[in-house]
């Protein structure tokens, strides 16, 4: 069985510890480095990107993390976990794992809407899971990707922007998906992104 990390330093971790095990992985929370060297994949939950950041920073993580991206690992990352995979986080030089060819800006939907659900469309249906078109998304003080490079597909978009993108074994997302009942982002993850079989 593959096990799944989940940084487990502040924000959404739990949520994502229990859809996890939902699916049938075995998953572990991650705050150390033995743990993060050992695990088949790793989420990176939402929460505030420069609290997560500066403890990955501060229990030697960051590049640890980094070189078993470039290794191939497979990484799920939510609203601050796609802050802190991006290469690119504009205005802001807060410690990240980076990986991701992608331009990010925080906090990027205003003050008004800090908070909100919407429908976002399917841009690119790799997987028989997404033909019905649309999934819901949360979004909480939500980045917006601003660009991507050539090697990122967009997976889902909404307003005209990326909100979830795929650059092999990574996919981030802008919205949080352990907050709906809706399984079908973590499915994606571990099956056809990271390629683990289905528990029997
Ligand atoms: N606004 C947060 C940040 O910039 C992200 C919010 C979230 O993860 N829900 O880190």
């Amino acid at each position: 069985m593959k096990t799944v990390g989940v940084i487990s330093f502040q924000g959404d971790f739990e949520k994502h510890l229990e859809r996890s095990c939902a699916l049938g992985m075995r998953a572990v929370p991650v705050r150390d480095t033995e743990t993060a060297a050992q695990v088949d994949a790793i989420i990176i939950p939402g929460g505030e990107s420069t609290t997560i950041g500066m403890l990955l920073q501060r229990f030697g993580m960051l590049d640890l993390i980094g070189g078993r991206i470039r290794e191939g690992l497979p990484v799920l990352a939510t609203c601050a976990g796609t802050i802190l995979l991006a290469e690119e986080i504009i205005g802001s030089d807060q410690p990240r794992i980076g990986g991701l060819h992608v331009a990010v800006r925080r906090n990027a939907y205003g003050r008004q809407i800090e908070s909100f659900e919407a429908e976002v469309a399917v841009s690119n249906s790799d997987w028989a899971g997404w033909q019905d078109g649309s999934v819901l998304g949360v979004f909480i003080r939500a980045p917006i990707i601003d660009s991507v490079s050539d090697d990122v597909t967009v997976i889902l978009e909404f307003e005209g922007k990326p909100v979830m993108v795929r650059q092999g074994a990574l996919l981030a997302a802008t919205f949080h998906p352990e907050l709906t009942a809706d399984t079908r982002v973590h499915e994606y993850f571990f099956h056809t992104v990271a390629g683990f079989p289905r528990a029997t």
